[in-house]
């Protein structure tokens, strides 16, 4: 189908968006779907997807339908393209019968540019009557991953789209995702009925997270450690295993002084809505939460995410991590784990009511987790790989990049612990064995008689730090089992003997924490949010207030108005007048007409 173009793709990133260039394959979409083609787009959390049908809503004739389950991000997506000076709206349930029948009238008469539904709407004989009425210009599939049943996000809203190609044939249909897995794809392409469109696949690596992973040692001061060291006035996600903990942690961060709130099931969903639009439309919060926060949160200045526990499997661990940064600033990934994690998590396992198969699999997800926790080798090596992707250098991003692990052969010190718990009836837990191996002659071990045991003191060659790390790795890798009906009794399992009788050979990590207790990264200087030097850190806190009390007017989240990126951009470049004001990345036309004049008197206070 002919499609006239109002006006080129990139004059329009530059004008209203204020970008200077596309990313990845964006310009290579866009040209794509404007000339009336099918796609599915697979794009990491943050690669820049929404400009992929938000330009073609301004090229082309007719209204841009964007289909999404997220209802609450609609809102806030309506309103960053409104900033832009573009005509949007959404169509839901959150709109009154009077606001939905204005926003039609609007479609009707041509004079919306970018609609956003929400999967019933879309799926009403009634809107597809008014679409075909209005000549949509394009579809746009969200979430896409919406399709498939095997995913967690499965809607079966989605699978009715497949109507869409029948009803509007020749107008283009896009899905995006930030999915990655093979079945995902397969499921959206059919599903969606897209075998004629073509697929555009971009790594799913996030250059700017940096990982980290290191044990818990007194996992608190860790977690203050790193805030305060790194974070002092930025937004973070904390997430913990359970609601006790996000409680716990919310309260004690709180009395540090730090913005915190809790975010959890128990919580009612009023008290959730609150602190989640207060998460998102302030600077500086951090949000202490359970796995029940996240989904469809794309606040982009999110400069941390924390995990006080072990996630469940590396997906869970990748899309929890990939809130962090969106806007591409540097940000981490952080997480402390301990043995205490492994045996939590596979207990969970062990006593669900899923059968067989469904624990076999969840058991293989949790191993590649605690894998990846435990690699000597580049975390993003072992992230990349796990989805398929085979990077062929170190990333110089991640904690094993920046300060190498060494490793060490185990073999022996792991006989000696094997020993130690056979020889006690395997019916004591790490600490008690741990004392036993370097020798500590306390109550319970004169109780049981073990000082006379042969192995009592005979792992003095390692501290109890090293041998807590010790067992935790041979947890880790099922030489030994806890048995939590039996107060953590560690008990050795089949794997056990192989290593017992020195057929098999095992290196250990080192980990260090305890020994350099003062290790705090020494990595090159990064493009932080906060500034080292006083006086820009003084102006990015100004024009930081100055946003936010322009976002409280408009009751939208600050973002909307400029990322972090822009305000850096802005101290970096210290534009003079209007004009050099947009040259900076992010004013576009109608941003400059707003704000460019209170942005630069800031700048330019003396
Ligand atoms: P996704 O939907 O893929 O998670 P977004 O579309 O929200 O990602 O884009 C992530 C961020 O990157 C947004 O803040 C967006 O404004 C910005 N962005 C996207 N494309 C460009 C570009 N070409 N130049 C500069 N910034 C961009
Ligand atoms: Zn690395």
């Amino acid at each position: 189908m002919a499609i006239t173009i109002q006006q080129e793709p990139i004059d329009i990133l530059q004008t209203v968006f204020g970008y200077k260039s596309f990313r990845g394959q964006q310009a290579e979409i866009i040209e794509h779907v404007i000339k009336g083609n099918d796609a599915l787009i697979l794009m990491p959390t943050g690669g820049g997807k929404s400009l992929c049908y938000q330009i073609p809503a301004l090229c082309m004739h007719g209204v841009v339908v964007v289909v999404s389950p997220l209802i609450a991000l609609m809102q806030d997506q309506v309103a960053a393209l409104k900033q832009l000076g573009i005509k949007a709206s959404v169509l839901n349930s959150t709109l009154s019968p009077g606001e939905a029948e204005y926003t039609e009238e609007l479609m009707q008469a041509g004079e919306l540019d970018i609609v956003y539904v929400s999967p019933e709407r879309l799926n009403t004989e009634r809107f597809l009557e008014l679409l075909t009425r209005c000549k949509p210009a394009l579809f746009a599939i969200d979430e896409a991953h919406c399709v498939s049943q095997w995913g967690h996000d499965f809607r079966p809203e989605y699978t009715e789209f497949a109507k869409l190609k029948g009803i509007f044939p020749g107008i283009p249909r896009i899905a995006l995702t930030a999915t990655a897995d093979e079945l995902t794809r397969q499921d959206i392409i059919k599903h969606l009925r897209l075998e004629n469109g073509r697929v555009f696949s971009s790594s799913f690596d996030r250059p700017n997270i940096r990982y980290r992973v290191m044990p818990k040692d007194n996992e608190k001061k860790q977690l203050l450690n790193f805030i305060e060291t790194e974070h002092k006035d930025d937004s973070g996600i904390v997430y913990c295993i359970s609601r006790s903990k996000v409680e716990q942690i919310a309260e004690w961060l709180k009395n540090q002084g730090y913005d915190v709130l809790p975010y959890h099931a128990g919580l009612g969903a009023e008290v959730r809505k609150r602190n989640q639009d207060y998460f998102i439309k302030n600077d500086g919060v951090i949000m202490i939460a359970t796995i029940a926060f996240g989904m469809g949160i794309d606040k982009p200045d999110v400069r941390f995410v924390a995990h006080m526990d072990l996630p469940k499997s590396v997906e869970a661990y990748y899309q929890e991590t990939g809130r962090a940064g969106r806007d591409g600033l540097p940000s981490d990934a952080w997480m402390v784990y301990g043995a205490e994690d492994i045996v939590k998590l596979r207990g969970f396992i062990y006593k669900s009511e899923a059968d067989e198969t469904h624990k076999r699999i969840e058991h293989q997800k949790l191993d590649s987790l605690i894998g990846y926790a435990e690699t000597m080798n580049c975390r993003r090596q072992v992230l990349l790989d796990y989805f398929g992707e085979k990077p062929v250098s170190k990333c110089n991003n991640c904690d094993t990049c920046l300060e190498p692990v060494t490793g060490f052969e185990g073999t022996i010190a792991i006989q000696k612990a094997l020993s130690c718990i056979y020889r006690t009836g395997q019916r004591f837990g790490a600490t008690h064995i741990i004392n036993i191996l370097t020798g500590k002659e306390d109550e319970k071990i004169k109780r049981f008689n073990h000082n006379k045991l042969s192995t009592f003191g005979i792992g003095r060659e390692y501290s109890k730090f090293q041998w807590k790390s010790i067992f935790r790795q041979i947890i880790a890798l099922g030489l030994v089992n806890v048995d939590l009906e039996a107060f953590g009794a560690l008990k050795l399992t089949s794997s056990s003997n192989k290593v017992l009788r020195g057929q098999e050979k095992i290196f250990l990590r080192k980990d260090t924490i305890k020994e350099k207790p003062s290790k705090t990264k020494k990595a090159e200087p990064r493009k932080r949010t906060s500034f080292t030097d006083p006086k820009s850190n003084a102006l990015f806190q100004k024009l930081r207030e100055l946003r936010l009390s322009l976002a409280k007017e408009q009751n939208v989240p600050p973002y909307v108005i400029f990322h972090d990126s822009t305000l850096i951009d802005m101290i970096t470049a210290m534009p003079r007048n209007l004009p050099e004001m947009g040259q900076i990345s992010g004013v576009g036309k109608s941003k400059l007409e707003r704000y460019g004049k209170a942005f630069l008197e800031v700048i330019n206070e003396k």
